[in-house]
């Protein structure tokens, strides 16, 4: 099967509710949509959103990227799939996004080539994926409301969103402790909000008011790995990396430095199913658990990422919210939500309707 063209078309997705972190207000995504097109007639499909605020990339600039990685390989054969991605790896630097939207359309693919959902060509079989779902950082009424209305929909695992004032924070968190009981675990993402020593100050408080606190991403900087190390060397909390970690360079670098306890695998980050594949490896080999997380994204590359978890058992923790803050998919197909669980269609490929 040879690559002919790879498309691209932009859906402007209003969410159903503003989204905060320390980072950024988001109330609707422009989501990018990336069919690869072949000598077949067959089609693949993946899907990039522009973080500018983390990954750098813009809607301009994806589609740029695309374009010239569509020169990069087209004319590849997708038998030879280690070579396409390797040459898709390796026609520029950066533009993640761009790159993870080509990388899972090739796997797609590659999928229906096998007659296999992704999930079986990566070695894996569906289990039981159950994402947890994200309290955007707000006021303290708005975070105890937010947390309510959760619980109340079936979710049990609450993904806070903290990074401001280290004592708002202790405020935020005490507050939504005391909304969601001792039982509902509570993950936090500083998004890179505090200095080393604002997180562990919320360690503390976290630990001194029994807060049911399962991990910590992202206390510090995304270039501060020393800060990272200090503050995951002197607290119980389990420290996840996330914008610290892009690509397995970044993995390898974070263990050598004993920096994190965790990491947060996102597509967008890493370029695609490849490379995610080879930060698993490493993750694997060191003994680090995952989490396969996101930014804004819809139902298609929330796909690809929930077929990868599928099928690597070190994936252990499962953000995979987004799709329901979007007020419609751009294709038919793909995953479905049943409340927290996600469900995997068993057609080839990522499962999405050719369209
Ligand atoms: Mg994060």
């Amino acid at each position: 099967m040879i690559i002919q063209s790879i498309t691209s078309s932009t859906t402007h997705i209003p969410l159903v509710k503003t989204f905060k972190t320390a980072l950024r207000k988001v109330d609707a995504i422009d989501y990018i949509l990336v069919k690869v097109n072949t000598n077949t007639g067959q089609i693949g499909i993946g899907g990039a959103v522009p973080s500018v605020v983390i990954t750098g990339e813009t809607v301009g600039s994806i589609l740029a990227a695309i374009d010239f990685i569509s020169t990069a390989i087209a004319g590849m054969d997708l038998n030879d799939r280690e070579e396409v991605l390797e040459t898709l790896n390796a026609c520029m630097v950066g533009n993640s996004s761009a790159k993870a939207a080509v990388d899972m359309a090739i796997y797609d693919l590659a999928g229906k080539m096998s007659g296999q959902p992704l999930y079986g060509l990566l070695g894996g079989k569906q289990r039981h994926i159950e994402t947890d779902m994200t309290i955007g950082i707000d006021t303290l009424s708005k975070m105890e409301k937010d947390t309510r209305e959760t619980l109340d929909k079936g979710f049990s695992i609450l993904k806070i969103k903290v990074g401001h004032d280290p004592d708002e924070d202790i405020e935020r968190l005490k507050t939504i402790s005391a909304a969601a009981g001792p039982h509902i675990a509570l993950r936090l993402d500083a998004n890179q909000g505090w200095t080393a020593k604002q997180a562990l100050k919320v360690s503390d408080a976290i630990a001194r008011h029994n807060i049911n606190v399962q991990l910590m991403e992202q206390p510090v900087k995304a270039h501060d790995i020393k800060g990272m190390a200090f503050v995951s060397g002197r607290t119980d909390l389990p420290v996840f990396a996330d914008e610290s970690l892009f690509s397995p360079v970044d993995a390898q670098r974070i263990i050598d430095a004993g920096a994190a306890d965790g990491f947060n695998i996102k597509l967008m980050k890493c370029g695609g199913i490849y490379n995610a594949l080879k930060i698993s490896a490493i993750a694997e080999t060191a003994g680090i658990p995952c989490m396969i997380g996101s930014m804004m994204e819809t139902v298609v590359s929330i796909t690809a990422a929930a077929h990868l978890a599928c099928a690597k058992r070190i994936i252990k923790y499962f953000d995979l919210d987004a799709p329901l803050f979007c007020n419609s998919r751009p294709v038919p197909g793909g995953i479905s939500y049943d409340g927290a669980r996600i469900q995997l269609s068993s057609s080839p490929g990522l499962g999405f309707e050719n369209v």
